[in-house]
């Protein structure tokens, strides 16, 4: 630069000797150790490193973690943004390892924020499907049981009172393979059953009655033949839940009984039609000539395990699903129960008490 003319002002020259005298002086002070704006230049550094950091993200403990978990701050280093800290070049270290009090980030521990998974920030909405079988047991129930031995896979049996007196062993082997057993009444017959609720209530605690015999608990879920739909009004709906019973309906058909001998293939096609939705109850049938549904069972138990669905029984804490109450055209002509009647039967019940996994009262 002094290039840039030939030859300087002698008041140019004054002015570099002066300047040189001064920057001696500086260094002589320096290497004494009284150079005071080293020391406070460093210490406002580290200040600004945390304080523009706090500024800008909030910084926490937490976000500091979440910046390490996008791998910024593996070195323990500042993250998202704020400065990087100068080099106290030609000083003695500020602080024992160049960190600043006051300087959270610094103080993250990496350690910590390495064992946490990414995928913990965002886990994915559970699936879950409930497996329910009805109208059995029957000979088909020892094929359905083997299947979910195989798969690992447990269900909940909506069972008749009058197969499960004929056929009490099979009532056992469900039940000692850790399904769940509903009840699902004793016939099946809905002219008597939809004749008027205290018909439906006898074959309820009838049914109720033999699986107890056999499994030592009372089911508190119940299926209604026929789904609710068309026969359940609002005195069966509201007796029911004030007396403890969870009435459930579900959320796909798998169309196995639509009529008689539908094949496998449309048992599976049908059943897998809800695999998008988080909460799928599908209803299949073990009862007498419902081998198809057995067929079908191990490509919809694949396909729901490859749609990341987990395996679930119903209990009486779920939210059961209801359809719609409409009672149907014959309800108009029902009897209902008079309030002795409800005194004498119905003993109100809090709902939903559970014991070790079973439900029962
Ligand atoms: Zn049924």
């Amino acid at each position: 630069m002094v290039r840039k003319k030939r030859g300087i002002s002698r008041h140019t020259a004054v002015r570099l000797v002066l300047a040189a005298v001064v920057l001696a002086a500086a260094l002589i002070y320096r290497e004494a150790g009284n150079f005071p704006f080293g020391k406070s230049s460093g210490t406002l550094h580290a200040a600004d490193s945390g304080g523009a950091a706090k500024g800008r993200d909030g910084a926490s403990s937490d976000s500091a973690i979440s910046g390490a978990l996008s791998g910024q701050a593996q070195s323990g280093l500042p993250v998202r943004g704020s400065s990087q800290p100068m080099p106290f070049v030609g000083l003695p270290p500020a602080f024992p390892e160049g960190r600043a009090p006051g300087s959270r980030i610094s103080r993250v521990p990496v350690s910590k924020a390495k064992t946490m998974p990414a995928a913990t920030q965002k886990s994915a909405v559970p699936k879950n499907v409930y497996l329910t079988f009805d109208d059995g047991p029957s000979a088909v129930t020892p094929k359905v049981l083997e299947i979910l031995r195989r798969e690992q896979v447990k269900a909940t049996f909506f069972v008749l009172g009058d197969q499960a007196e004929t056929r009490p062993e099979l009532i056992n082997a469900i039940w000692e393979q850790g399904n769940v057993i509903g009840n699902h009444t004793y016939n099946h017959n809905y002219k008597d059953l939809y004749s008027g609720f205290t018909h439906f209530w006898s074959q309820i605690k009838k049914t109720e009655e033999i699986i107890r015999q056999i499994t030592g608990v009372r089911p508190q879920l119940v299926r209604a033949p026929g789904g609710t739909y068309g026969h359940f009004d609002d005195t069966y709906f509201h007796l029911m839940k004030q007396a403890g019973y969870l009435a459930t309906d579900w959320t796909v058909d798998s169309g196995d009984s639509a009529r008689r001998g539908v094949p496998a293939a449309e048992i599976l096609k049908n059943s897998v039609q809800g695999t998008q939705s988080s909460r799928v109850v599908l209803l299949l049938h073990d009862g007498a000539g419902h081998q198809a549904s057995a067929k079908a069972l191990p490509e919809i138990i694949k396909k729901y395990k490859a749609a990341g669905y987990v395996f679930k029984t119903l209990d009486a804490s779920s939210e059961p699903v209801q359809f719609k109450a409409h009672p149907g055209k014959g309800a108009a002509k029902r009897t209902k129960p008079d309030e002795a009647w409800i005194a004498a039967n119905i003993t109100p019940k809090p709902p939903y008490l559970r014991q070790e996994n079973r439900w029962q009262w």
